[in-house]
């Protein structure tokens, strides 16, 4: 008797400058190839955005997406200023794709690389950090951009990585991050990096301050097996990664949520490739392998991958990796997608054939929310705009509105301290932070934080923004100041 097999229904974005070219290459080869998928398409975009609709995509849009779960989305053009809001920033979030998958591969001796053994998979965050985007100008001179790290949200991706090490029975698991600066945001994935690799010992695990862990990673990627990393890092190295491989046109990437999941390439709408029929389909041509392993149709997958993988080694190669003496054929986009089609049933001669029956799909337990700790508040951070230049000034005017059990500790000036003890040759903006710290062991309560806002207001200092500093478990929730 004969097995019927589902179909499943995806969405589908052809989205701007090369974006409906290289999914149209694809997409043939997906039908090709026997996918068993029906699409449902949905506009987004350029046309979207330039109707007035600041996200780039309509709530029609919205709900098809949310309705079929997957969703395979070429690239965006998101327009420049005029508060126009990235799309895929947007949809990963929306969506709680909170894992970006960006595996990196080399082909050599076929594709042209200093780098011939290079297998990293980069696994990056996708929903918080500095991409929160939550920005202000806050004085004449200074603007900021608030970095968001949460507990759960590196919990999920680290564990994330672990668990696609184990289930693709990779090695090891290097995580990145800048905690020696950042020893808050960076410091609590770090210190979650530890945590979790303890639960999963038969993998090892490292962790490299990201300048010097980017360039080994850039020198030698052969030495990394899957990285995991907050968002903005990842969002560069992925880049580097694809591009040190062999092209940046050559990575697709998966955004992996608990409900839905979208797979795109890692490279943009490059318009000025625009209609030239010239651009590689390949970063998307990857996207779709990784969403046909993600809805269970390995055997496609595996066919379509073994079929781009030969034409990769019969030389036939878009221009963007073409090279005089390796390549046999610069093909255009349809042009290539015609070659994986002739080449499907075929798996290549030198790389190696994939297989990828079993299991592909990762679930991680649900995040369990840890029990509260004591949270004393201890003090405040009043930030000013003064557009004097001598601190000593600013900490007399300040020091009129401390209170008895509430004292000015400290001035800062971008993060370095500037009193008490500045130095002279600091070079200080109009933007100050003033600390004032509790003196003696007794909570604080919301008022006294109040009288200080109250009494900065009747003295003028123009104060723009406080933030409440806190211990939890009598341990401080804040940095001390540079140079403190
Ligand atoms: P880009 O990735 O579009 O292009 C950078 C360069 O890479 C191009 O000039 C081209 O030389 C090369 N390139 C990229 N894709 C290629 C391909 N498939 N084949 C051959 N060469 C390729 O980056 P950009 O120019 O910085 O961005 C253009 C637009 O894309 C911007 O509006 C940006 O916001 C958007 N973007 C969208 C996404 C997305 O939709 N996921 C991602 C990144 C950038």
């Amino acid at each position: 008797m004969h097995q019927i097999k589902l179909m499943t229904t995806i969405t589908i974005a052809r989205g701007d400058g090369i974006g409906p070219e290289i999914m149209e290459a694809t997409l043939s080869i997906l039908h090709a190839a026997g996918a068993r998928i029906i699409t449902e398409e949905v506009q987004i975009g350029e046309k979207i955005y330039q109707a007035g609709n600041l996200s780039g995509i309509t709530q029609d849009a919205w709900q098809t997406i949310r309705r079929n779960k997957v969703f395979l989305k070429a690239p965006v053009t998101t327009p420049q200023g005029g508060g126009y809001k990235s799309l895929n920033v947007s949809a990963r979030k929306f969506l709680g794709l909170y894992a970006n998958v960006r595996p990196n591969n080399s082909y050599h001796p076929f594709v042209d690389t200093k780098h011939p053994n290079m297998d990293v998979v980069i696994i990056r965050e996708n929903e918080e950090d500095l991409y929160a985007g939550i920005e202000h100008q806050q004085t004449d001179e200074v603007v900021q951009c608030l970095k968001l790290i949460s507990r759960p949200g590196c919990e999920k991706i680290i564990r994330y990585a672990f668990e696609f090490a184990r289930t693709f029975g990779r090695k090891k698991v290097s995580c990145f991050t800048k905690d020696n600066i950042m020893k808050q945001t960076d410091g609590l994935f770090h210190q979650v990096f530890r945590e979790i690799a303890e639960e999963y010992k038969d993998i090892i695990s490292e962790h490299w301050i990201i300048d010097i862990g980017a360039a080994k990673l850039a020198d030698t990627p052969e030495e990394f097996d899957v990285v995991v990393t907050p968002n903005l890092y990842g969002d560069v190295l992925s880049d580097i990664a694809a591009q040190i491989a062999g092209s940046v046109g050559l990575a697709g990437s998966a955004n992996i949520g608990e409900q839905c999941a979208m797979f795109e390439a890692i490279h943009g709408s490059a318009p000025l490739l625009k209609g030239q029929d010239a651009a590689n389909p390949s970063g998307l041509i990857q996207a779709a392998v990784l969403m046909l392993n993600h809805i269970g149709q390995s055997d496609i997958a595996s066919r379509i991958q073994n079929a781009w993988l030969t034409t990769i080694e019969d030389g036939i190669h878009t221009f963007d990796i073409f090279k005089e003496g390796l390549s046999r054929q610069c093909a255009g986009t349809k042009a290539f997608a015609q070659s994986v089609i002739s080449n499907l049933g075929r798996s290549p001669q030198h790389l190696s054939t994939v297989n990828y029956k079993g299991k592909q799909k990762i679930n991680l337990p649900e995040y369990i929310r840890k029990n509260k700790k004591h949270k004393k508040l201890v003090g405040m951070d009043l930030f000013v705009h003064w557009s004097g230049k001598d601190a000593e000034q600013l900490a007399t005017k300040v020091k009129d509105i401390e209170k008895n059990n509430l004292r000015l500790t400290m001035i800062t000036n971008r993060g370095i301290k500037v009193w008490p003890d500045g130095f002279s040759e600091t070079f200080c903006t109009d933007h100050w932070r003033c600390r004032f710290l509790s003196t003696d062991q007794v909570e604080l309560n919301k008022n006294e934080i109040i009288e200080i806002m109250q009494k900065s207001s009747e003295k003028k200092i123009d104060f723009i923004k406080t933030e409440n500093l806190y211990e939890f478990d009598g341990v401080p929730g804040f940095s001390a100041g540079q140079g403190q």
